[in-house]
């Protein structure tokens, strides 16, 4: 079957194979045939040599962590023949570490956790893949041409669960909430600000394109002035961009009592003048929270099905920018400025 694979630590090494072995069993009792595979930063990075690792025993990964299938079949009868399904990207240590041990393998404690098309398991860009029930999430069958966000939903999931569980530290009433980047998990993120009812602002640098328009339609505000212009100082706020300068004016820019959730991923290696003194002042004086998020549970994995479900569809369907037949690629691998979301299309 036809696989989409690289080699970790080898730039240049994308390709489609046509022979890629069928999934065997024990990758998990349900089959499913992809129906499509959405792409992000991750898989460039990886693409471009810089992160990623291969299954044990083999020099290829085939990649892909942002999946959207249909159930071929499912010996287990935890979900039917024809049901859309996606597969949970990260698995537990196998030690397991405290966290794993209880399912939240998103807060790995040793490192030693698996993730699909990423490090050490096959992603889900090939034709068939298999998964256990308990890594298996079903979607309603109306998020057939949108379900394949429940990844990158279930990651900005995760990062409100987590800031709700943080704002309980004290009494806790939030009104507002900043979002920067509007790219998916940007807008996702937003999304889910709206469904909770804050008032939702959006920022990026983007005046032109689907961006403004996007986050006007959950009824946010949108800004594409610098952070520290801003003329209100937000309850909460999720950056997005990774970008260090807008990480830097986020953590500066929260209300008293405010909460900070970094969800991007910086390249790291520059560096910029920062007063730290003045930062730390500003956190103690504000009882402020700065903290990262990465991944997602069960848990959250089951929030977003549920968010998505509920959203407007024809707003998850904008995001979309690009749809790239698999025959076609290395053009889905390749970025354009216009893009929101691209995806890989299994069925075209
Ligand atoms: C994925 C996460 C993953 C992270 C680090 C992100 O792109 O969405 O599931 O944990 O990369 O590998």
């Amino acid at each position: 079957m036809r696989a989409v694979t690289v080699i970790p630590g080898v730039p240049g090494s994308l390709r489609l194979l046509d022979d890629y072995p069928e999934p065997a069993t024990d990758e998990g009792a349900i089959l499913v045939e992809a129906l499509a595979v959405g792409i992000c930063g991750t898989d460039i990075e990886i693409i471009e040599g810089h992160y990623g690792e291969a299954p044990p025993g083999t020099d290829h990964l085939v990649l892909g962590h942002e999946s959207l299938g249909r159930v071929v079949e499912d010996p287990t009868g935890t979900l039917q023949p024809g049901d859309l399904v996606a597969g949970i990207v990260r698995h537990p240590d196998p030690l397991p570490c405290p966290n794993c041990a209880v399912g939240e393998w998103d807060m790995c404690r040793n490192g030693m956790f698996t993730e699909h098309g990423i490090k050490g398991l096959p992603g889900f860009a090939r034709q068939r893949w298999r998964v256990q029930p308990r890594f298996a999430v079903g979607l309603h069958p109306a998020l057939r041409e949108v379900g394949v966000l429940l990844e990158p939903t279930s990651v900005v999931a995760k990062a409100w669960e987590h800031i709700d569980r943080i704002g309980q530290r004290a009494e806790w009433q939030p009104q507002t909430a900043l979002i920067t980047g509007a790219g998916p998990i940007g807008l996702l993120a937003a999304l889910l600000a709206s469904q909770r009812g804050l008032a939702v602002h959006v920022l990026d640098l983007a005046t032109e394109g689907p961006k403004p328009a996007l986050a006007g339609a959950l009824g946010a505000t949108y800004h594409s002035e610098p952070v520290d212009q801003l003329d209100f100082e937000p309850d909460i706020i999720v950056e997005c961009t990774g970008a260090p300068v807008v990480v830097l004016e986020a953590m500066c820019k929260a209300a008293l009592n405010g909460i900070v959730c970094l969800t991007g991923v910086s390249t790291g290696g520059r560096t910029i003048d920062f007063d730290a003194g003045a930062l730390n002042r500003t956190l103690v004086l504000e009882n402020n929270v700065v903290f990262g998020s990465v991944n997602a549970n069960r848990r959250h994995w089951d929030a977003a099905a549920d968010a998505l479900a509920r959203a407007d569809h024809a707003w998850l369907g904008s995001l979309i920018t690009r749809r790239v037949p698999l025959s076609d690629y290395a053009r889905a691998y390749s970025p354009s400025p216009d893009d929101i979301k691209v995806v890989l299309d299994f069925t075209a």
